[in-house]
């Protein structure tokens, strides 16, 4: 797909206001990745209409191309649409707070039920209780006290009893123990049918739950939202887990259940383990489901004002020992512009950042620096060897120091050619294979 894009792009001009062309050439590209993602059909279509007309006429940054302008539109409205809503459970006024959780069969209620109880009781510092409510599954109730065990969080079961009696027997069995959190791990089925949301909702009538959170497998696509869409209307869910973000699935169905049912992600499940459960990031999603990390990294950087260019220019002349007075001078004036060091240094290639961790930056330095390399006529600053006393207390007398701060300067500056030349020498080395990793 990055292929595809930036072919696309560079077909693309940079030409102040975004327009409709760009931003219809660069759409196609952008809603194939979205079905690619497993965003339904409907929802990369409503999405794509709203944002080509934000897009169109948007003024593109001079750092950016047009593309890169439309990526990050699309990008912020992803996360903008994901985003909203918290990504916490609510917490009863009168313990214990009771959460159910709902979804598929195979979804991964069960797993995190457990997983998020685990995640209470180290975050909040809550006691919380499993309820063995799927009394269907075969082995489901075993299944349930493995995890608990595992965790070492209790689990509360009666067999094959009515589901609703369990749920309200397992509430009274948490107030009297102490256990101010119940996730009733409730039962599920291959598809949607109407004796389980009934069942699902004759619960929901019964214990009144503070939350009620919908458990979607990642890696059933589009069908996600279907689910999601029934189980909705039939419970009114308050949120989202969506579960198995470690696979290779893109995690459009976390794009398409917040669009149709306006329902936050609140948690993401990212592997087995039953410490491996996260809160809902919608930037990372957004990236995610683009499948264009890079090409966001890049808008991000280029918008930082950095100019690239020149630090190629520099990291040339610092691989030839070039580097002068002038050039020590563009660094300084981008530094300033940049507030960081570390970070323009680290983007040269060859050069060690690490070498460099700690560099402070004054300001007021800055200035000092710049003035007096500025005071030097363009031949001083190719060629700093020329400087005889004479010439530094000139240059000393155009920009109001003393000739001490001139040789301060100097000497530097001597050092960081110093520094850069045991660098370059380093990285040629380890280019030729002297240093492995
Ligand atoms: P339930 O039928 O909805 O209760 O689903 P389960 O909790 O029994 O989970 C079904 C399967 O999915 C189990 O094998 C889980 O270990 C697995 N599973 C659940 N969540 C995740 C996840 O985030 N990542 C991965 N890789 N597997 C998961
Ligand atoms: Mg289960």
């Amino acid at each position: 797909l990055t292929e595809k894009l930036s072919s696309a792009f560079k077909k693309l001009r940079n030409k102040g206001r975004l327009t409709e062309s760009d931003v219809k050439e660069a759409m196609r590209e952008i809603r194939l990745a979205l079905l690619e993602a497993d965003v339904s059909y409907k929802v990369v279509k409503d999405f794509i209409k709203a944002v080509t007309e934000k897009a169109v006429g948007t003024e593109v940054l001079e750092s950016l191309t047009p593309a890169q302008a439309i990526v990050k539109i699309v990008n912020q409205e992803l996360v903008s649409l994901m985003g909203g809503g918290s990504a916490k459970i609510t917490i009863a006024s009168q313990p214990p707070t009771v959460v159910m959780m709902v979804g598929l069969q195979g979804a991964g209620k069960t797993t995190n039920a457990a997983k998020l109880a685990g995640l209470m009781r180290k975050q909040n510092g809550k006691r919380p209780l499993l309820a063995a409510c799927d009394i269907y599954r075969p082995a489901a109730i075993q299944q349930l006290e493995v995890v608990g065990k595992q965790l070492d969080i209790p689990v509360f079961q009666m067999g094959q009893e009515n589901p609703v009696t369990i749920a309200e027997a397992a509430i009274a069995h948490a107030k009297k123990h102490g256990n101010d959190m119940v996730f009733l791990d409730t039962a599920g089925r291959l598809h949607v049918d109407e004796a389980l949301m009934e069942e699902l909702q004759a619960i929901k009538q019964a214990v009144q739950p503070s939350e009620i959170l919908l458990v979607v497998d990642a890696m059933i696509g589009q069908d996600a939202v279907n689910a999601a869409k029934a189980f909705d209307d039939a419970l009114d869910i308050d949120g989202v887990v969506l579960t198995k973000l470690d696979g290779d699935a893109r995690g459009g169905a976390a794009l398409s259940i917040k669009a149709v049912t306006g329902k936050p992600i609140k948690f993401v499940g990212m592997g087995e383990k039953l410490d491996n459960i996260e809160v809902f990031h919608p930037d990372r999603m957004a990236s995610r489901i683009l499948g264009m990390g890079d090409v966001l990294t890049l808008i991000e950087k280029a918008e930082q004002q950095f100019d690239m260019q020149k630090a190629q220019e520099l990291a040339e002349k610092l691989k030839k020992n070039r580097f002068t007075l002038q050039d020590y001078y563009d660094q300084l004036v981008q530094v300033k512009g940049m507030g960081s060091m570390d970070e323009l240094l680290g983007m040269m290639p060859g050069l060690n950042a690490k070498a460099l961790e700690g560099a402070t930056i004054n300001e007021k330095a800055l200035s000092r620096t710049e003035a007096i390399i500025l005071s030097m006529t363009p031949q001083e600053r190719e060629n700093p060897a020329i400087l005889n006393s004479s010439r530094k207390k000139r240059i000393a007398a155009g920009c109001g120091l003393q000739v001490v701060d001139v040789n301060r300067l100097l000497k530097e500056f001597g050092m960081m050619q110093q520094m850069t030349k045991q660098m370059t020498k380093l990285s040629g080395k380890r280019r030729k294979g002297k240093f492995g990793k």
